[in-house]
């Protein structure tokens, strides 16, 4: 029995943390390959290591003074050094990333050194090995993932280790440098190496008992889920349930090996657990609600759009030339909205709209500030019924929907709403739905 296990942010970010580590890792002999993230936040108001990295490389850009932010980090790591009882060296480490700093390291390359160095504290704490990421994990020249190689690379590594410590979030580019996953991307370092090493369990720890029926944020105490299949999981995470990350699922459901998220701080507590099918007792219609706030929608309306040929297509490619990526495309008869993240566009919404209007002859609609929300669940595809409880539960909480798109797979509603009603929205959908279920 192998189980590989990832440690969040919290879950490290200080020596009192890493206690409840070592006492988790020590009650299963299982427990052998450890991923770790930089230590994250003690109490609400406390710096994320990696923030306080990036920070530094802001500070070094901008030619203003960075020794006091990077005096921080050290001093974070020093005290979790000490309280361990450990030597790595600390000292010397962190003169390097000083020198590397100077002398032109990459933003990426600084962010890595937050989860290389407690990689390196919690090995010497552990009495495992270190075995660095960089050069296994790995990215191509345009900075895209090596999936097989990766694999391959791990595989290899890890074989003569019975027992080891890996820094998350990173890897390398074929020249050598450091190259970082999206923020969260821990999570994905700690699936690639469940699947490298045919792990039977990948234990994702962190500081919520497991996935919860909506943002722990917004609804008051929501229900825990206990089981959810990947693929709800993955429309979960994507559209904004911020426990794993969403890329986080692909490299164990190819081997099926079962995601389990826990608590370092209710070690005793169950959490939930991701697979592939999950046998349906629990007779809930819907398993979590998520979403995301600030979309836009371009409205294109055009009499008889749905019987020219090719006209959906164009007004693709007109994104694709921006390389903008489409989220949504609810349509009717006459009107197609393409919704996207601001973020994604905000530097070419004219260029993009007076494109559209020129070469396809028609009216663009912008709509900003919109919020989209997915409810999704596996019991909801054969069961009748669900979006009108749905639309009316936000009808009575007088929110307006502005879009609504459902995922072929029938397990999940998309609404747009303002916003402004986003937790509003998602409060009234979660009542209808569980509270007012039970
Ligand atoms: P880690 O640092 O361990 O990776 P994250 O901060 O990335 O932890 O993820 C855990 C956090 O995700 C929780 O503290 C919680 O605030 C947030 N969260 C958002 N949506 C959900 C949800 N549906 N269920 C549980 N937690 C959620
Ligand atoms: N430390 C990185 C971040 O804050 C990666 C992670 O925690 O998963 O995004
Ligand atoms: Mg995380």
């Amino acid at each position: 029995m192998i189980k590989v296990v990832k440690f969040g942010g919290s879950s490290v970010a200080d020596a009192i943390q890493l206690a409840k580590v070592k006492a988790i890792i020590d009650e299963d002999p299982a427990r052998r390959y450890v991923v770790v993230s930089a230590p994250g936040k003690r109490f609400s108001a406390d710096n994320k290591i990696t923030d306080l990295l990036y920070l530094c490389k802001a500070h070094m850009d901008h030619n203003i003074g960075y020794s006091q932010v990077l005096q921080v980090i050290g001093d974070r790591y020093k005290a979790i050094e000490l309280n361990l009882g450990v030597n790595v060296n600390m000292d010397a480490e962190l003169q390097k990333i000083d020198e590397d700093l100077r002398n032109g390291a990459s933003s990426d390359y600084m962010a890595s050194r937050g989860e290389y160095l407690m990689a390196k504290l919690t090995a010497a704490y552990l009495g495992y090995d270190f075995i660095d990421t960089a050069g296994l994990v790995v990215f191509d020249k345009k900075g895209r993932f090596l999936d097989e190689e990766t694999n391959e690379n791990l595989k290899n590594a890890l074989d003569g280790h019975e027992r080891a410590v890996l820094p998350g979030f990173y890897g390398s580019l074929p020249d050598g440098k450091i190259k970082t996953f999206s923020r969260g991307g821990s999570d994905i370092t700690g699936s690639l190496v469940a699947r490298a090493v045919g792990a039977d369990m990948y234990e994702n720890w962190t500081d919520v008992s497991g996935f919860l029926m909506a943002d722990p944020r917004i609804v008051e105490s929501p229900k825990p889920i206990e089981k959810v299949t990947y693929m709800e999981l993955r429309e979960l995470s994507y559209m904004g349930a911020s426990v794993l990350h969403e890329d986080a699922v692909f490299p164990v459901r190819e081997n099926n090996i079962p995601i389990n998220i826990r608590n370092t701080n209710e070690p005793e507590n169950p959490g939930t657990v991701i697979m592939a099918d999950v046998p349906d007792e629990s007779g809930d219609i819907i398993t979590g609600i998520a979403g995301r706030k600030d979309f836009v929608s371009f409205g294109i309306f055009k009499n008889m759009m749905s019987s020219e040929v090719g006209f959906i297509r164009r007004v693709l490619s007109i994104f694709e030339s921006y390389d903008v990526p489409i989220e949504h495309i609810p349509s009717g008869v006459d009107t197609i909205s393409i919704v996207v993240p601001l973020d994604k566009v905000e530097d070419h919404i004219q260029d993009i709209i007076e494109e559209i209007e020129r070469k396809l002859r028609v009216h663009v609609v912008l709509q900003e500030g919109i919020a989209v929300i997915a409810t999704v669940g596996r019991g909801m595809s054969s069961r009748p019924g669900v979006s009108g409880k749905l639309f009316n539960a936000l009808a009575e909480a007088n929110i307006n929907i502005k879009m609504i798109d459902q995922g072929s797979s029938e397990m999940n509603i998309i609404v747009g709403v303002d916003n402004d009603d986003f937790a509003d929205a998602i409060r009234a959908i979660y009542n209808a739905f569980v509270t007012n279920e039970n």
